[in-house]
């Protein structure tokens, strides 16, 4: 079904048009955000079916996008129920997911799990240009690549925007174009970071997105927290990535020991060793451990299921993870794309004092880089923090 446009006067008797059938009103959007702050994870999945099934049959050619990363794998999972309440079969619906080629072994191999698992029907995309390409058009990497937020105009358009727009956006575009998709199911969640929850209390969870897919998009799980998603994931024995189980403990709390033995019964719960986090011996954690851990002051690096060679979680020390758990694509990084140049300028006084201390040198902007290697053979974590 297409939208309607409609004509409308606005508060200042403006003549002006908007789109009907599109998104529910603010009280209904605000309404929906609150009542999940209360509802049980049986009422959010059933909420979250009925919004499925009203935009499945609402819709001609609908497509799921998916990265492989669990929230987009749970609105498989709910359109897969959805479609058995229907009478249909599971596997009806189109799977998009957008190959960037800087994708992890751990999603690829988890990916052809999937599809297998649950007889996905699978379109798969592929960016003309690859992340490579796009670092040199850009004459090398700078600076803003690894601290400019999305939407920072000061200096231009970021680098990391370009890059998702090439590297996500355009195929994903594409894509909706030439198949004719006219519904996006997409596992966008308010609780990610505060531009999503923005987002979605503009557009709400069913809406026709106008400007960006000319498509209707249905958000299915937009206010379901990480919590829900983790309980759901356990009571319904849904398989995930491999990247959910290597989180990594950056920072322990001050009173570790203390911290550990007045929670020992919570930390068995969760699985963990007592002994060997009380001795800081653990340094990988699941999902779930990780969101314990944070609460009882645990610094914890959580990766991401997508683009593997990304700059934008590098400040939060992405490079550390990089280097602990893939070292190949870690060298990739540093040297074939030239974030190694950049980053050695970018290094915390602390760091950079003590590798001139260790190397009997004094590191400028011009000599950084000539010793790179040197600088990482003596001290491997100088990428660690930032
Ligand atoms: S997520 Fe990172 S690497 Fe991927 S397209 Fe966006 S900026 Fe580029």
């Amino acid at each position: 079904m297409n939208p309607t446009k409609e004509e409308y006067l606005d508060d200042k008797g403006k003549s002006k048009q908007r789109y009907n059938q599109t998104r529910a009103d603010k009280e209904t959007r605000y309404a929906n955000f609150n009542i999940h702050k209360s509802i049980s994870l049986d009422e959010k999945e059933r909420l979250s079916i009925d919004l499925i099934k009203m935009a499945l049959q609402r819709a001609k050619k609908p497509v799921i996008s998916c990265s492989f990363g669990i929230d987009s794998v749970i609105d498989i999972y709910l359109t897969r129920k959805s479609l058995i309440e229907l009478g249909r079969d599971p596997s009806d619906i189109d799977i998009v997911w957008n190959d960037t080629a800087n994708e992890f072994r751990e999603v690829r191999q988890y990916q052809k799990m999937l599809t297998n698992l649950w007889n996905l029907r699978l379109t798969i995309t592929k960016p003309k240009r690859t992340l490579k390409h796009i670092i040199d058009r850009n004459g090398g990497i700078t600076d803003d690549y690894f601290t400019a937020r999305k939407g920072d105009r000061r200096n231009g358009r970021p680098l990391s925007e370009r890059c998702c727009g090439t590297l996500k956006h355009e195929p994903m575009k594409r894509a909706v174009k030439e198949n004719s998709w006219d519904l996006l199911i997409v596992g966008l969640r308010a609780d990610e970071s505060s531009q999503r929850l923005q987002a979605g209390l503009r557009d709400g969870e069913y809406f026709y997105s106008v400007a960006e897919w000319k498509s209707y998009v249905c958000r299915p799980i937009l206010w379901w927290r990480e919590k829900d998603i983790w309980d759901y994931v356990e009571q319904e024995n849904i398989p995930f990535n491999d990247l959910y189980k290597m989180n990594l403990i950056q920072e322990y709390p001050e009173n570790t020991e203390e911290t550990v033995f007045a929670n020992k019964s919570l930390i068995e719960e969760y699985e963990l060793d007592y002994y060997d986090l009380g001795d800081r011996q653990t340094q990988t954690v699941n999902r779930k451990q990780a969101m314990m851990l944070e609460k009882l002051g645990f610094k914890i690096f959580t990766p991401r299921t997508g683009c593997m060679m990304c700059p934008i979680p590098v400040k939060y020390g992405y490079m550390q993870w990089m280097r602990i758990n893939h070292e190949k694509v870690y060298n990739a990084m540093v040297y074939n794309l030239g974030y190694g140049n950049a980053l050695i300028n970018m290094i915390p006084k602390d760091v950079r004092e003590e590798i001139e201390y260790i190397m009997g040198i004094e590191l400028t902007a011009e000599n950084a880089h000539t010793y790179l290697k040197e600088i990482l053979e003596a001290k491997p974590c100088t990428f660690d923090k930032f």
